[in-house]
């Protein structure tokens, strides 16, 4: 049977992860750049439709890794998803890692109690889209989280010994806000007490989407300009310099849509990154070619 409900989307990281769609859509699904999930209403699966997705997938049962789709299913309650967690460790002995993406909104709403319940039923992964550190700017893509609140919820999970992989977009204040979005990005990060992951994403605005977007900073009467690959190279740069973590971070620009694909621990690899970073501004030969991107 087809128990996949399009469009299905998953972090690259959980490219070899049995994928099981536990929701429909995202929560939210306001953020004026986003379009994946706007052919869908958020739904939240029947339990007894999910057990019987588990038992037709337990045919896999060297499966080690598992992600919940789709937007947010950290959406749904946590006797819930303790349900989910149970039957699927009953499925698969081997089990090592279940993860899902996580809004901020659904971090704050689960208390400490809950995140540390789920984490030992076996939740040890979340993705987590901060987008940007500046409240103006995620108030201009309408995700208006003060970045205090996206730190308390970031530190929830990992006081839960979840380990989380975050995103931030390269160009989304466009180029008047782009010193803004890149101080207050690096200043959330720094915050935090462990961001295990850490990605950049390039800008990119789908058709569907792209009247909405402007208008937002239209209406705030600030000016969208869209920054070039240089310009986000440049924030890129100015991010990887103003990162000072409390721990680690592996640092990735390995999703499709970025010029430039990288790869370190920061702050150990800072000077190495900058070093590459500084040689693609001056030679575009090194970027990967418009074509072969995505958002
Ligand atoms: S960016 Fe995330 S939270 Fe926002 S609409 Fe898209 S899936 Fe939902």
């Amino acid at each position: 049977m087809n128990m996949y409900h399009e469009p299905l989307y998953r972090p690259p990281a959980e490219a070899n992860s049995l994928i099981l769609q536990i929701t429909l859509g995202c929560s939210y699904n306001k953020c004026s750049f986003c379009s994946m999930y706007e052919t869908k209403a958020f739904k939240i699966k029947d339990i007894k439709q999910i057990f019987e997705e588990i038992d037709s997938l337990s045919i896999y049962q060297d499966t080690r890794r598992v992600f919940l789709a789709d937007g947010d299913a950290l959406a749904c309650d946590t006797s819930f998803l303790l349900e989910v967690l149970k039957y699927l460790k009953k499925t698969f002995p081997k089990l090592q890692r279940v993860a899902s993406y996580a809004s901020p909104y659904n971090l704050l709403e689960k208390t400490q109690e809950e995140l540390n319940n789920l984490r030992e039923h076996g939740l040890s992964l979340v993705y987590y889209g901060i987008e940007s550190g500046n409240h103006e700017l995620l108030k201009y893509i309408n995700k208006p989280m003060k970045p205090s609140k996206m730190v308390e919820g970031l530190n929830k999970a990992t006081n839960a010994n979840m380990k989380i992989s975050a995103t931030l977009i390269l160009g989304l204040g466009g180029k008047s806000l782009s010193i803004q979005h890149i101080d207050d990005s690096a200043k959330l990060v720094n915050e935090c007490e462990h961001i295990n992951y850490l990605s950049t994403l390039q800008l990119g605005v789908s058709h569907t989407k792209e009247d909405a977007f402007f208008k937002r900073f239209e209406d705030k009467n600030q000016e969208f300009i869209f920054c070039s690959d240089e310009d986000m190279l440049e924030e890129q740069k100015r991010l990887i310099s103003l990162i000072s973590p409390k721990k680690p971070i592996i640092f990735r620009s390995n999703h499709a849509s970025n010029a430039l694909p990288l790869k370190g621990t920061l702050p150990k690899d800072r000077d190495d990154l900058l070093k590459v970073l500084g040689e693609a501004i001056e030679d575009n030969s090194m970027l990967r070619p418009k074509f072969l991107r995505g958002f």
